[in-house]
């Protein structure tokens, strides 16, 4: 069923259903790979809330979980390079195994800023694992983009943590813009 937000129509991309048997998949590779490692799962807020809840409960090794803040969209439906770091990671990755997790990769550019600002502390790796890549949007190449839950069409798109003017978050699934 088609959905209004705000001024803009939005149409059913990825159920709800789908998003938890992948993101079961995911937390399954996950365990087994970082076994012997108590990783950190960093979440980029906002949009990663759901994704990271979701994921994280299906964790089974010890873990640790710790937020960052940027933001770099501004409420519009097209991305900006302007990257604000609104809320800096508190904790201490030195030495430490980092799961980076994001809502959306599109040009990369964040995903790229902050990868590259977090290698400043010298974890003993980084991990990204997204919920959502664009394909055909991204312009950098980032060797630590290694789980994508889904690739999705060069599109707007909103729910499970992603809004539209702030609005939209709390669906739980993924809709793309009708355009
Ligand atoms: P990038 O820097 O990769 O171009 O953009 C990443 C950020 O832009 C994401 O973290 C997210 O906040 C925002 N973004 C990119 N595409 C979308 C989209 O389709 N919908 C929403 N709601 N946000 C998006």
């Amino acid at each position: 069923m088609n959905i209004k937000i705000a001024d803009l129509e939005f149409e059913p991309l990825i159920s709800g259903e789908a998003i938890q048997a992948r993101t079961k998949e995911i937390a399954a590779q996950l365990n087994e790979e970082y076994a012997d490692k108590a990783p950190i799962f960093v979440g980029v807020l906002n949009g990663c809330f759901m994704f990271m809840a979701d994921l994280v409960k299906r964790i089974n090794v010890p873990c640790e979980v710790a937020f960052t803040k940027l933001s770099s969209y501004h409420g519009g439906v097209t991305t900006t390079r302007r990257i604000s770091d609104d809320f800096d990671l508190l904790v201490d990755i030195a030495n430490r195994h980092v799961i980076l997790v994001e809502d959306i990769v599109d040009t990369g550019h964040t995903l790229d800023y902050l990868v590259a600002k977090l290698s400043h502390r010298k974890p003993a790796s980084i991990t990204v694992c997204a919920l959502l890549l664009k394909p055909d949007a991204i312009e950098y190449s980032i060797k630590e983009l290694k789980h994508i839950a889904f690739r999705i069409p060069n599109e707007f798109v909103v729910g499970y943590g992603l809004d539209y003017m702030e609005l939209g978050r709390n669906l739980d699934g993924i809709y793309k813009r009708v355009v």
